[in-house]
């Protein structure tokens, strides 16, 4: 299991990201999470910086969908705003919802190889995505300070794992994971 915990690779941002190197090795479809993925817990609304990313990525050929594990009526108001479709109540890191994103709401139409998630937290997105078999991104929480009670028992868990990654799969660690624990401990 702790090795489905491993992100494909880890970035500070999603602003950090080269897309046009990710778009010319075949990714097409971005799985988002979106609570301090893309937004704080305490934002409702996508920022303008966000607005613009959405649309470079679109304009590169990118098709992005909106994976939440919330229920809240924000996931709604925020994906109306940014304009992309969602699904909500995702229950990441079960296998239905990111399915749901690629099989109903993508309409199929990709690999598992063109796929890519992207998210905060190893014990819901990154397992998650491993579990689907698509590529994954880990990044950096927007303000971990504002997680809600549920993602800091996950936070705890991932505490716990990460130690555990880092004895067991030291060289993918180092590689992938070295620079989100040492920030953790922080
Ligand atoms: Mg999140």
């Amino acid at each position: 299991m702790i090795k489905k915990l491993i992100p494909d690779y880890f970035y500070k941002s999603i602003y950090d990201i080269d897309y046009r190197k990710l778009y010319e090795s075949g990714i097409r479809l971005l799985l988002l999470d979106m609570d301090n993925t893309l937004i704080s817990y305490k934002e409702t609304l996508p920022s303008e910086k966000l607005l613009n990313l959405k649309h470079e990525l679109e304009e590169m050929g990118f098709e992005l969908i909106l994976v939440s594990n919330s229920r809240k009526a924000r996931v709604n108001n925020f994906a109306t705003a940014f304009n992309i479709p969602f699904v909500k109540f995702s229950m990441k890191p079960l296998k239905r919802g990111i399915k749901k994103a690629i099989k109903k709401v993508a309409k199929n139409r990709y690999e598992k190889d063109q796929i890519m998630l992207f998210g905060d937290q190893l014990m819901t997105d990154i397992y998650g995505g491993n579990r689907c078999k698509i590529k994954t991104v880990l990044i950096d929480a927007i303000d971990k300070n504002t997680d809600i009670a549920p993602t800091r028992m996950n936070r705890k868990l991932e505490r716990f794992f990460l130690k555990r990654i880092k004895k067991k799969y030291k060289e993918e660690y180092d590689k992938k994971l070295k620079e989100y624990g040492e920030e953790y401990d922080s």
